[in-house]
């Protein structure tokens, strides 16, 4: 089989909803991929954000590869000792009090939405359902979470959306308190808006509007899918923001490579999704959570501290090339944004040929989420293309 072979299968059969690059990946090792044509690739995407440990890295393919052959699936009727692991150890480092676990982002933040108007409902009744989300922001796919998200591109074909969701300015405070009139229950938001253009949300903002709903008895519901387990450089970015939220979701990066998300939820409402009111099938799955068990055990503090060394060692090295599209460098931990005045999405795609894998995000930037633990030789030769590529262009 050739990338040519695989392609040619892939169009005739899958659905065209992305816009897909022409290359076919066989296999990977560290943070480098492999095509089917066997031309090799750094990889500085690691599936936007899921490949926290990247490819081949063998404590984790060692659990996942027992636990598949112990027990892969019996369902939440029951209980298993990897769900219930990973539960015990991410409230043990957060302060939450517990987690639902989901699949992937969307669902797992439409499991907050639930909670925030449920928690609502139960305390204050009926006509409290509105969640205040930021422009620019994204929360998912799903007909829910399409209208959570603050992009009105988004809002398009299908026809009702859910109602109840209403936007507010990101760091602009009375552009929330604004939005949040009575029948608002809720503030949902990322702390670095990552699709929107990697945006990171200002501390005295994030803080401030946490003060607010703390006042108002409105739930702060942060989306962790794309910021948390790790990729910042804290274990969760919220951690980094000093504030204390309700519900957190998270997904991506959580099981270096397996669906599994899930939400977390503080003591105050840690009951509010009670038997029957929300469940998933396949949530918790043992080995998606045995992958997810390596990654929260491998990313300890010195790993964390390495993540935000790497970051900031991309951060700096990207401005030293002093290069001429290069507007502005952002993020935080291995989460980069670098703003260009050329196409980001021409920057990518020539990147991609030249053996990189970046990302884009927003209108104007090249995103860069690389394994977290990416080594050092991998981020320069990454860089080389990058700057190779981004001196080419005007
Ligand atoms: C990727 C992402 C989602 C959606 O996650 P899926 O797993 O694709 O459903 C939601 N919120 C944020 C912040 C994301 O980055």
């Amino acid at each position: 089989m050739t990338n040519k072979d695989i392609i040619a299968m892939g169009d005739e059969a899958v659905m065209p909803t992305y816009g897909r690059f022409q290359v076919a990946f066989e296999k990977g090792q560290g943070a480098t991929l492999y095509d089917f044509d066997g031309k090799a690739y750094i990889d500085f995407a690691s599936g936007i954000g899921v490949n926290s440990l990247g490819y081949g890295y063998q404590p984790w393919v060692d659990a996942v590869s027992k636990q598949a052959a112990t027990l892969q699936h019996v369902s939440n009727l029951y209980y298993t000792g990897p769900m219930a692991q990973v539960a015990k150890t991410l409230t043990a480092r957060t302060g939450m009090a517990n987690v639902f676990f989901a699949n992937g982002g969307g669902e797992s933040n439409e499991g907050m939405i639930k909670l925030a108007r449920k928690y609502s409902f139960d305390k204050y009744g009926q006509g409290r359902s509105t969640i205040v989300t930021l422009r620019q922001s994204f929360h998912g796919r799903t007909i829910s979470t399409l209208a959570a998200t603050g992009q009105d591109v988004f809002h398009n074909y299908f026809f009702p959306f859910t109602e109840g969701f209403k936007y507010a300015v990101a760091n602009d405070l009375d552009s929330v308190k604004t939005a949040c009139t009575g029948d608002v229950c809720a503030v949902m938001m990322e702390l670095i808006q990552g699709e929107g253009g990697v945006l990171p949300l200002d501390k005295d903002f994030v803080q401030s509007v946490a003060a607010f709903c703390a006042e108002r008895d409105l739930l702060l519901l942060i989306d962790e899918v794309q910021t948390g387990v790790g990729r910042t450089g804290s274990l969760f970015c919220f951690q980094q923001y000093g504030i204390r939220p309700d519900v957190v979701s998270f997904a991506k990066g959580i099981a270096g490579g397996l669906p599994f998300g899930g939400i977390m939820a503080n003591e105050k409402c840690k009951s509010v999704l009670g038997p029957g009111t929300h469940a998933t099938t396949f949530g918790g799955n043992p080995v998606a959570a045995a992958g997810a068990c390596v990654v929260l055990d491998t990313l300890d503090d010195a790993f964390l501290a390495s993540v935000n060394e790497k970051g900031a060692y991309i951060r700096r090295k990207v401005e030293e090339m002093r290069l001429p599209v290069v507007q502005s460098v952002r993020g935080m931990g291995l989460m980069v944004g670098i703003g260009v005045t050329c196409s980001h999405k021409d920057a990518v795609g020539k990147m991609l040929q030249s053996g990189l894998l970046a990302l884009t995000a927003g209108s104007d930037t090249v995103r860069l989420l690389p394994p977290l633990n990416i080594s050092y030789e991998e981020i320069d030769a990454g860089l080389a293309v990058l700057k190779t590529v981004l001196e080419g262009m005007t």
